[in-house]
C-alpha cells in the first residue's frame, strides 16, 4: 500500500503541481478546462483519455463552484472507470494442467524479475510452478533466470545458449505434466527491433504447444516497464497485433512520474491488466486494483 501510494507519488505529484491554482478563481469555464486537459496530458494520461476526463468535468461541472478537491475526486472517480474493467486477477483455470504463460516484452523491460515474482506469488499460492528458460538468445538471460528459480525454489527448465526455444518448451510440457506441475511460466526472447524474428519464433513456440495441447498457451503475457512512457503504449500495439497477448504487466511502476500511461493503455487497448511491478525483490508484485491506482494517481 505504502509502495503503491510512494511509487505513484511522482505521477500525482506533477498532476498535483499541474491543477493546483488553478481553482482560486471561482466558476468552471472553458479556460479552465483547457488547463485540466494539459495538466492531464503533462501527466502521461495521453490525449484521448484527457479529453474523456475533460468532458466528464465539463458535463457535471460546467458553470458551478468548484475547489481542487471537487477536480481531484473527479479525476479520481473518472479514472477508476476507466480502469476498472481491464482490473482482472491471472486466472489460474486451465484444465488439464498444465497452465502455460508466456512471457514477453522488450529486452530490460523486467521480464524475468516478473517472471519470479509471478512465480513465487503462485507458488505462496500452493501451486506447482516450473520455469522454462525460453530466452535462449541471451545467456545472461538463462542465468539470471536459474538465479531467480533457485532463490525462490521452484524448477526451471533451461538449454543451451543459441538452442530451440521451441523444442525447450516442448520439453518443459512433457516435464510439467510428468510431475504434476499447474503453471508452466515460459520466458521468451524480447527483441522488438527484430519484429520478423521473433514472431516467427513465437509463432514455432505456439504451433509446438498446440499440438501437445489445443488451448495452450493459455496467456500471453506482455510485461511493460512503465518509465518508457508512451513508448510503453506503442509497444502494446505491436506485441497485440503480432504476438496475441492477452494480458499486461507493468513494472518500475515504484520509480517514475510515467503511472498514467496505465490508464491511457486501459483506454486504448483494453487488454487486462494482471498487476503492476513496484520493486525488484521477489514480493512487488501487487494485483492491479483500480480503484487504489486511481487514488494513488490523483493524488
Ligand atoms: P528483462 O531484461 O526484461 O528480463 O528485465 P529484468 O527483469 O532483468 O529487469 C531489468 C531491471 O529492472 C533489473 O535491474 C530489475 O531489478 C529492474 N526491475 C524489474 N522490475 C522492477 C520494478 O517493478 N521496479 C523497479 N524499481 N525495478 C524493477
Amino acid at each position: 500500500q505504502d509502495k503503491l501510494f510512494g511509487g505513484f507519488r511522482r505521477t500525482s505529484d506533477r498532476l498535483a503541481q499541474n491543477l493546483t491554482g488553478l481553482f482560486t478563481a471561482t466558476e468552471l469555464d472553458d479556460e479552465k478546462l483547457d488547463e485540466i486537459e494539459e495538466a492531464l496530458i503533462a501527466s502521461d494520461l495521453g490525449p484521448a483519455t484527457a479529453a474523456r476526463i475533460r468532458a466528464r468535468i465539463d458535463a457535471f461541472r460546467y458553470d458551478r463552484k468548484v475547489t481542487e478537491d471537487d477536480i481531484r475526486r473527479i479525476v479520481a472517480n473518472e479514472i477508476e472507470t476507466i480502469l476498472a474493467p481491464v482490473a482482472k486477477p491471472l486466472e489460474i483455470e486451465a484444465f488439464p494442467r498444465p497452465q502455460v504463460i508466456l512471457v514477453i516484452g522488450v529486452n530490460g523491460s523486467g521480464k524475468t524479475t516478473t517472471i519470479a515474482k509471478l512465480a513465487h506469488l503462485l507458488k505462496e499460492q500452493d501451486y506447482n510452478v516450473m520455469l522454462v528458460a525460453g530466452d535462449t538468445f541471451r545467456a545472461a538471460a538463462i542465468g539470471q533466470l536459474k538465479v531467480w528459480a533457485e532463490r525462490i525454489d521452484v524448477p526451471i527448465i533451461t538449454g543451451a545458449e543459441g538452442g530451440d526455444a521451441a523444442s525447450l518448451v516442448f520439453e518443459g510440457v512433457k516435464q510439467g505434466v510428468a510431475s504434476g506441475i499447474d503453471v508452466l511460466i515460459v520466458d521468451t526472447a524480447g527483441r522488438l527491433q527484430n519484429k520478423a524474428g521473433l514472431m516467427d519464433e513465437l509463432a514455432k513456440i505456439r504451433r509446438v504447444l498446440g499440438r501437445l495441447n489445443p488451448a495452450a498457451p493459455h496467456d500471453v503475457l506482455l510485461v511493460l516497464d512503465a518509465t518508457t512512457g508512451q513508448n510503453a503504449l506503442s509497444q502494446i500495439g505491436i506485441f497485440k497485433e503480432t504476438a496475441g497477448v492477452t494480458g499486461l504487466v507493468m513494472t518500475k511502476l515504484d520509480g517514475t512520474a510515467k503511472g498514467g500511461v496505465l490508464v491511457a493503455a486501459a483506454e486504448q487497448f483494453g487488454l487486462p491488466v494482471h498487476a503492476i511491478g513496484l520493486g525488484e525483490g521477489v514480493d512487488d508484485l501487487k494485483p492491479f486494483d483500480a480503484g487504489e491506482v486511481a487514488r494513488a494517481i490523483a493524488g
